[in-house]
């Protein structure tokens, strides 16, 4: 053997080891082979030999020997984790704490095993749930008129609220023992989803109470008292609730909320009590206008120690029922004439018995950690819902539109331009649903997935600012003038709240993904922190040990698995299917171990100031988002069977994720100094891997939005599409345009002229005439006018109808004034 054979053979086993994640003690054994075989068949001089027999030995025997390891290794290693660990925050620690990581942490560790993601379960709708949702769900979105809702009576009408109470939409997270749906998150998922693509006020109205909020918190935490009083009146919406964390001082920082509470002696229905005192001042409440009972979070201070040693107990949530003494609550905010109720509550001075606390006073200064436990879950329910719902609507109405309207003698999704939109409608749509599919799977398994309610919140209400922006962009004025005809209008307006509320969207980017991914999915970051912090210095430097040296060789691993992938390696990785979306599974294990090798050199580079460093953190999120998105996808077209009609949609979806996360790992690569340089020729040694979706991938996705087929049947399913809403409508006329184009057809050849594809009424008559059509293609032509018509028409008011506010009111004394003086000159 020579020595060139020996090397190359020597770096093949090394790395398959180190790309198969073997065990330090394999390492070794390997080495050893090697160097032995390299020793057996004389390959080098006496001299080398021993020289390479040294070194594996100076750097593998104290490896390998355990107490020499924590002695001359760990131990000083641990001192200076110590000194440069982070500083983490009481808040920070218990959003961390909270919550469970799923198939996020295996596309975070580089080397996901895809049959576990094949192997979950797919989702499914009981017979009851299915039965909600073609009974009540359907119905009430037919009951709805949202032109009114908005523009008219900022409100929902009384019939609707009642629908809503008497078929029990606030408690679908309501256990049945108290009287409540206890529907799967997945079904909750699909209710708001169809909720959503009918009425954003409708949508949040019946996601708040469902969401977090007091229903959540008192199943969790509730004392018995509690649970039985307001439970069965919630699940009958006899209480509305809402809750109150956010002040006009702590927002984002939720945190750092002034509002109080002083544990104190005062008088309670006439008798003295020990109670709290509360000082509080909240803004954006959703649901307060009407709540019956408010949640509250504020401070908890016991400063005489009335219940206990501890002054400052810390974060603190309570129910209080509307008439409490002192509380204001009643006005409204405006959110961007979307008019949901919320507003404002305040309150001075404001006297509570203790056990208005949920929980009890045993939960005093538990508030935060069950805010966020509880946030863990609702927040992948309910805006990636409402916002996957939105973009299905949007993506089969705006694909039908722009088959209904003409420009240049043409449907405008016929036009290139309008086709780039239109792909990225139901490409959109196809990839959001996914990830609402499996986030609430996961759910519905047992977990709280703190990373992934992240990753869905962020990415599906981003995505649907992208889809209306196109949907509106496709519909053009008629998306512009508000009315009774305008079906996107409002939905647009809304887009921002989703944005903003659950952790406003920049925030969620830049600290919270990566921020919780990477301390929770990382499989030893956790353990070294915990072992650096444990008081039992024997335990905590036997665990930190194991984790650390864990670490060291997850690195290699990762490097080796970089590296290889880069070179090429990626035609060897396994793929768990062997159709066209083989390639897919391959490119995100390459992706995925590029991500787990970045996330360590950013930690290890930056250390504690990685915390500050947001867009640092803001694309190693990305990278996990796409790789969850990129997942999610894939398994919905595992689940549904893999029909082929729907791969454009699944090309599509694959392809845009996997162009984004190439491009934030690129990105930080770029922005990662001469590290950056170095690992960037190591995982993309020839550039960039993946295109963008291309004009005839993004052609064939729009043409399957402009029509009746399977495919775009799957992709809206669960929407209301009855006639009796405004979207079904639109897809009626859609289905007589496209009835009626071999009529036209036939009368233009029979008149030997090529008519405009208008006043089709006309046409009827002419084909009529001509006897080239019948009385039934000639009502079809009529009919599909109307429809035509009804659908690119605009409304337009009187200018008093227009008035709002103080206008109306003032234009409404005036009349009254002229009524007035009509009448005294009448009587004069
Ligand atoms: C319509 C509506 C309904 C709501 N409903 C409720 C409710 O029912 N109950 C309730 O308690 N609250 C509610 N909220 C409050 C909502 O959760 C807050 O608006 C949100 O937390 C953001 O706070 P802020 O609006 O004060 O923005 P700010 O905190 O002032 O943030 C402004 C911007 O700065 C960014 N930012 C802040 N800190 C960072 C950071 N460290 N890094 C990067 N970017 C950062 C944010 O992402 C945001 O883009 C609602 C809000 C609205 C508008």
């Amino acid at each position: 053997m020579s020595v060139a054979i020996w090397i190359i053979a020597t770096l093949l086993v090394l790395g398959a080891m180190l790309y198969h994640r073997s065990s330090l003690r394999v390492f070794t054994l390997g080495t050893v082979v090697m160097l032995g075989i390299a020793t057996g068949l004389s390959i080098f001089g006496s001299t080398t030999l021993t020289v390479l027999w040294i070194i594996a030995a100076v750097l593998l025997l104290p490896l390998n020997l355990g107490f020499v390891r924590k002695s001359v290794l760990t131990k000083p290693m641990l001192a200076t984790y110590r000194k440069i660990m982070p500083e983490m925050s009481q808040t920070e620690k218990d959003a961390i704490d909270a919550g469970t990581v799923w198939w996020e942490s295996e596309v975070f560790r580089g080397a996901p095993d895809w049959k576990n993601l094949h192997n979950i379960p797919a989702p499914r709708l009981s017979a009851e749930e299915q039965a909600f949702l073609d009974g009540p769900c359907e119905e009430v979105c037919a009951m709805l008129n949202d032109w009114e809702v908005t523009h008219e009576d900022a409100d929902m009408p009384q019939e609707v609220w009642q629908y809503l109470r008497d078929h029990k939409f606030f408690a679908m997270i309501i256990k049945k023992e108290y009287g409540g749906l206890e529907f799967s998150a997945y079904a909750q998922s699909r209710v708001l989803q169809k909720l959503a693509g009918v009425s954003t006020v409708l949508a949040s109205t019946v996601g708040v109470p469902n969401s977090l909020g007091p229903g959540e918190l008192l199943q969790h935490y509730g004392t018995k008292a509690q649970k039985d009083h307001y439970l069965p009146r919630l699940a009958t919406g006899e209480e509305i609730p809402c809750f109150a964390l956010t002040s006009p001082e702590a927002g984002s920082d939720a945190g750092a909320i002034p509002d109080s509470g002083v544990v104190c002696k005062g008088e309670f229905n006439g008798e003295e009590i020990i109670g709290i005192k509360l000082n509080f001042n909240k803004r954006y409440i959703t649901l307060a206008p009407i709540a019956t009972v408010v949640g509250l979070a504020f401070k908890m201070y016991d400063p005489d120690g009335l219940i206990g040693d501890k002054k400052e107990l810390g974060i603190t949530a309570a129910l209080l029922p509307r008439d409490t003494k002192g509380m204001e609550i009643g006005r409204r905010h405006f959110p961007l004439n979307v008019p949901f109720h919320n507003g404002p509550i305040r309150g001075n001075d404001v006297f509570i018995p203790l056990d208005y606390i949920i929980g009890g006073q045993e939960m005093a200064g538990k508030g935060w950690r069950m805010l966020v436990e509880c946030l863990s879950v609702g927040r992948a329910i309910t805006l990636p819902s409402n916002s996957a719902g939105g973009a299905k609507s949007l993506a089969l109405v705006t694909g039908a539109y722009s088959r209904i309207r003409r420009q240049f003698k043409l449907p405008i999704g016929k036009m290139e331009g309008v086709e780039e939109a239109l792909a990225r409608l139901g490409g959109n749509a196809y990839l959001m649903d996914s990830v609402t599919s499996l986030s609430t799977t996961g759910i519905d398994l047992g977990e709280k997935p703190s990373v992934i309610s992240a990753i869905a919140k962020y990415h599906m209400t981003e995505k649907l600012r992208v889809v209306m922006n196109d949907a509106m962009d496709v519909h053009g004025g008629k998306g512009i003038c508000l009315g009774p005809n305008n079906y996107l209008g409002r939905g647009y307006q809304g887009t921002p709240v989703a944005i903003t509320v659950e952790g406003a969207n920049i925030l969620t980017r830049n600290m919270m993904i990566y921020g919780q991914g990477a301390i929770r999915c990382h499989p030893y970051v956790l353990e070294e922190m915990e072992a650096a912090h444990l008081d039992d210095a024997k335990e905590g430097l036997r665990r930190f040990d194991k984790a650390v040296f864990g670490h060291i060789g997850f690195v290699f691993s990762n490097f080796a698995r970089s590296l290889f992938f880069g070179f090429g390696g990626s035609v060897f990785t396994s793929a768990p299917t062997s159709d066209s979306t083989k390639a897919y599974y391959k490119q995100m294990t390459r992706f995925s171990s590029n991500l787990a090798l970045m996330s360590d050199v950013a930690m290890g580079v930056l250390g504690g100031s990685l915390k500050r460093k947001e867009r640092v953190s803001a694309r190693l999120g990305d990278m996990l988002s796409y790789l969850f998105i990129g997942s999610a996808v894939l398994k919905r077209f595992e689940d549904e069977g893999r029909p082929k009609e729907d791969l454009p949609f699944v090309h599509w979806a694959m392809q845009d994720s996997l162009y984004k996360l190439q491009e934030a790992q690129i990105a930080l690569l770029q922005n990662f100094g001469g590290v950056g340089a170095l690992l960037k020729a190591t995982m993309f040694p020839f550039g960039r891997i993946v295109k963008a979706p291309s004009d005839k991938l993004d052609h064939k996705v729009a043409r399957l939005l402009m029509y009746p087929n399977v495919a775009r049947e799957r992709l809206g399913a669960g929407q209301f599409l009855s006639e009796r809403g405004q979207y079904g409508y639109v897809e009626q006329v859609l289905r007589d345009i496209i009835a009626v184009e071999p009529i036209y057809d036939t009368i233009c050849k029979a008149a030997k002229k090529r008519y405009t594809f208008t006043q089709l009424d006309q046409l009827a008559k002419k084909g009529l005439e001509l006897g080239v059509i019948n009385a039934e293609e000639a009502a079809l032509l009529e009919r599909a006018e109307e429809g035509r018509l009804k659908v690119i028409n605009v409304d337009d008011f009187a200018h008093e109808d227009l008035l709002a506010g103080r206008g109306a009111r003032r234009h409404f004394e005036q009349q009254q004034a002229a009524v007035a003086k009509d009448s005294e000159q009448d009587a004069a």
